[in-house]
């Protein structure tokens, strides 16, 4: 049974579900008053959304005068979601609710040897046993799945990702057969953890900004007007790749001097072994000398930071965003020195004036967590939205 709206009232009906989705509380006379709909249509179409089990009556209101009003609130637990997180090397899933609450976790480890398809393979069966656990929970709403690449959203495939070794890859396809007759979204990563802040942390706040992802790689999610910025082939915001220096050093894309040349983890680890001349062994050794008091490393820390900072002002001059939302490296160091660092650095190059009134702040999830809960709200975003209306 497929859940969504698929008639002409559907506008109206997902305009009253979301606005009670908001208010937490609402009587149907509010709904009235704040959609400009008579009471005769929001008694129908609560009627319609109650029977879908989509909102609950949760008790009665106050009221100086007359009746006590009937207040609705919106059913979080009414449905399922599925969010997928495929990487080179694991798979991880998230069983969450409608507001999107984590209910149920689950990872896989690949080998590293493993083929695509070997890898496609074992990720279905992975996906099958997580339906059968997510449809005892609740009717199942849709799977969204995020990978680290350039994705055609449309075709529903990776078109190339660099981490994965893969390209033209016919995701959707593979999965097709195990996904019960539900939507199935599919994002890259970066541009699915933005949307995942909008919906989760900032949805009445933010309509146009920037979630930077700054590790291994760097990757960026533009919020534009509420909707993920993909652009014309979905390759929108590889700023990882934009040149700071068109002299520095050789990028693994053939460019050279990419942002990513400066600022990646991989360069931080390997300018702190030269500088410090040691060996790091492991992410846990390169955090905990990143968290060190050492002067070297945060001449190191400063210097990416310097760097990083002139990326952000690229963004700023282009876009001209309301918040810029820093995940990766510079959250798990985490203190706000490096915020401000990073921000001064980010004014001093951005145009006079464009940045005064932007704000910056860490995401305010951990690095496994935002891809996931991106891949469920590319779900939710679809069921809840009204570009949900127009498909
Ligand atoms: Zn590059």
């Amino acid at each position: 049974m497929r859940l969504g709206f698929n008639d002409m009232s559907r506008y109206n009906r997902i305009t009253v579900l979301n606005l009670i989705r908001r208010n937490e509380n609402i009587s149907r006379s509010e709904l009235a008053e704040k959609t400009g709909l008579t009471p005769p249509s929001i008694s129908r179409i609560t009627k319609e959304l109650m029977e879908r089990d989509l909102i609950i009556e949760s008790g009665v209101g106050e009221s100086h005068v007359g009746r006590k009003p009937i207040m609705i609130e919106f059913n979080e637990s009414s449905r399922s979601i599925i969010g997928l997180d495929l990487r080179p090397d694991h798979i991880n899933g998230v069983i969450t609710d409608l507001s999107p609450t984590i209910l149920k976790r689950y990872e896989k480890e690949f080998d590293i040897n493993l083929t695509p398809n070997e890898i496609l393979n074992l990720s279905r069966k992975f996906l099958t046993n997580i339906i059968e656990e997510a449809e005892k929970i609740a009717p199942l709403l849709g799977v969204g799945i995020v990978l680290p690449g350039v994705v055609d959203i449309a075709k529903g495939e990776l078109t190339y990702s660099a981490p994965m070794g893969w390209s033209k890859i016919d995701i959707k396809s593979n999965f097709k057969e195990v996904i019960p007759d539900v939507p199935f979204k599919i994002d890259n990563l970066a541009h699915a953890v933005a949307l995942g802040e909008k919906w989760l942390k900032s949805e009445r706040e933010r309509e146009n900004f920037i979630y930077v992802y700054v590790g291994k790689g760097i990757g960026a999610g533009i919020i534009a007007n509420g909707q993920i910025y993909h652009g014309s082939e979905y390759n929108a915001a590889e700023i990882g790749h934009s040149t700071i220096n068109f002299n520095g050093p050789q990028c693994n894309c053939g460019n050279r001097g990419c942002l990513e040349t400066y600022c990646s983890t991989k360069v931080l680890q390997s300018n702190i072994e030269n500088e410090l001349d040691i060996k790091i062994d492991s992410e846990e050794e390169l955090w905990k000398i990143l968290n060190s008091n050492d002067k070297k490393v945060k001449k190191i820390i400063e210097e990416a930071l310097d760097y990083l900072g002139i990326g952000i002002a690229n963004l700023i001059n282009t876009l001209n965003p309301e918040k810029i939302i820093i995940g990766g490296w510079p959250q798990k160091i985490g203190y706000d020195q490096v915020l401000n660092y990073l921000w001064e650095s980010a004014q001093e190059h951005s145009m006079e004036g464009l940045s005064d009134n932007i704000e910056v702040e860490f995401s305010y999830r951990d690095e496994d967590v935002g891809p996931l809960l991106g891949a469920a709200t590319l779900v939710l975003e679809d069921f809840l939205t009204e570009t949900a209306i127009k498909s």
